[in-house]
């Protein structure tokens, strides 16, 4: 399960970021999970939720935002989206995609009390 790994990572980039400050505890951390990154949200959360216990971020709620694979397309020189990395092209069914995005996983913002 490398939601546990990246769930770890998630609490390891959280204390980085709050080392040294004053305040009571991260409330929330905000992601950005691409769709092709093939991470499951659910998994992820799981993680975190035991991978925080004890840290900065325990009880910190986890707020996931998607974002869509993207793509260009070889074949009619389109820029576009895609679900999954084995999908053809939406607007000319060619199988030859350049995936351009879509698999990054970051953590955007911390919101602290
Ligand atoms: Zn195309």
């Amino acid at each position: 399960m490398h939601e546990v790994a990246l769930a770890q990572s998630i609490v390891d980039i959280v204390r980085e970021q709050t080392k040294g400050q004053t305040f009571g505890a991260v409330t929330r951390v905000f992601l950005r999970i691409g769709a092709l990154s093939s991470v499951e949200p659910e998994a992820l959360v799981f993680g975190f939720d035991s991978a925080a216990r004890g840290t900065v971020a325990d009880g910190a709620r986890l707020e996931i935002v998607r974002t869509p694979g993207t793509a260009f397309c070889a074949a009619c020189g389109r820029d576009v989206q895609v679900a999954a990395r084995i999908d053809d092209c939406p607007a000319c069914g060619s199988a030859q995609l350049l995936i351009t995005g879509g698999d990054e996983l970051r953590v955007t913002e911390l919101e602290v009390a």
